[in-house]
């Protein structure tokens, strides 16, 4: 189904026939009055901030009357969200957006999106939430759809409390940002690496390589690309260098590029960011006409379960555009 912007009308349209406050989810509903409420109003941007909501009428009442462009949620809870003061704690949360991502196979300009690059973010989000169940025994994690691409949110209350400087950590380790001084070994940080070093690796063109690598090493890097990628998910990481014209400040300089490369698939300063304000689930993302949602089965989940009412009945008219 076609991704476009809505009209002002279709937008007016969503808030009053379609949208539903049993659309919110409880992590919301429950610590309603906790949250800043910010709202884009007319396509210029989030400026419309510092709002607090008593109740989901209240909450419900101001989107059906003035049907923002967009609306967002802190990731905090305030003790005084009006003035965004008395910090108590805040969800942990990942930014996976399509349109950033760092390496798309897909082909589709940087700043875009299309089907493929929004299933290769789930992708991202559904390996990012394997380490952070697997690694550092998170429990509670919700995945959002945010129309161009997903919200990983961690509710478990030690993730809430974690500090600036403890999920700057974090991220580097979820995304591999960072290149770990023992590779070799089988479990923690040096496996997250490894893999997600092979995993980019491996989709990496001709093009990207030379990014990270000077001339002639880069061709050496291309030819035996395969073999890397094998040696980086099996911990031989010592025997790349056997490999003929790779030498140890070639793989110095892939290893260096690719945690570089790794730490932008998601936004690090989303994560970093206690204040933030995040697109509020079951809202409008009216820029590619899709319902910002969370999903029960990530697995299974495409852009099409997230398509607005209005965009449906306009469906068959806006392809033959
Ligand atoms: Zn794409």
């Amino acid at each position: 189904m076609i991704m476009r912007p809505a009209t002002p009308e279709e937008i007016k349209r969503f808030y009053r026939e379609e949208w539903n406050k049993k659309d919110l989810p409880d992590f919301i509903t429950h610590t309603l009055s906790l949250r800043e409420f910010g709202f884009d109003l007319d396509g210029s941007g989030p400026s419309h901030r510092y709002n607090q909501f008593l109740t989901l009428e209240q909450l419900e009442e101001f989107l059906r009357v003035r049907a923002p462009y967009s609306a967002y949620a802190s990731v905090a809870l305030y003790e005084n969200p009006r003035k965004r003061e008395g910090w108590l704690k805040a969800d942990l949360v990942f930014d996976i957006d399509a349109k950033d991502l760092p390496v798309k196979p897909c082909g589709c300009p940087k700043g875009q999106v299309c089907y493929k690059c929004i299933e290769q973010a789930k992708q991202v989000a559904l390996e990012f939430a394997d380490v952070l169940r697997r690694d550092l025994g998170f429990r509670q994690i919700v995945f959002v759809y945010s129309g161009r691409g997903f919200h990983i949110r961690v509710l478990d209350e030690f993730a809430m409390r974690l500090e600036h400087n403890e999920r700057q950590q974090l991220v580097s380790y979820v995304t591999g940002a960072v290149v770990p001084t023992d590779l070799s070994l089988a479990l923690g940080y040096s496996k997250v690496f490894r893999e997600r070093a092979a995993k980019l690796l491996r989709l990496m063109n001709e093009e990207k390589l030379r990014e990270v690598v000077k001339r002639r090493a880069f061709k050496n890097l291309l030819r035996f690309k395969d073999q890397i990628v094998q040696y980086l998910l099996e911990g031989r990481v010592d025997d790349i260098l056997s490999l003929e014209g790779i030498g140890a400040g070639t793989l110095e300089a892939l290893l260096t590029g690719l945690a570089r490369i790794n730490s932008e698939f998601t936004d690090g300063k989303v994560t970093v960011d206690t204040k933030r304000i995040l697109r509020l689930p079951s809202s409008l993302h009216s820029g590619v006409s899709r319902k910002c949602m969370v999903i029960k089965n990530l697995d299974s989940f495409t852009p099409d379960d997230a398509v607005p009412r209005f965009l449906l009945e306009a469906g068959g008219k806006d392809a033959q555009h």
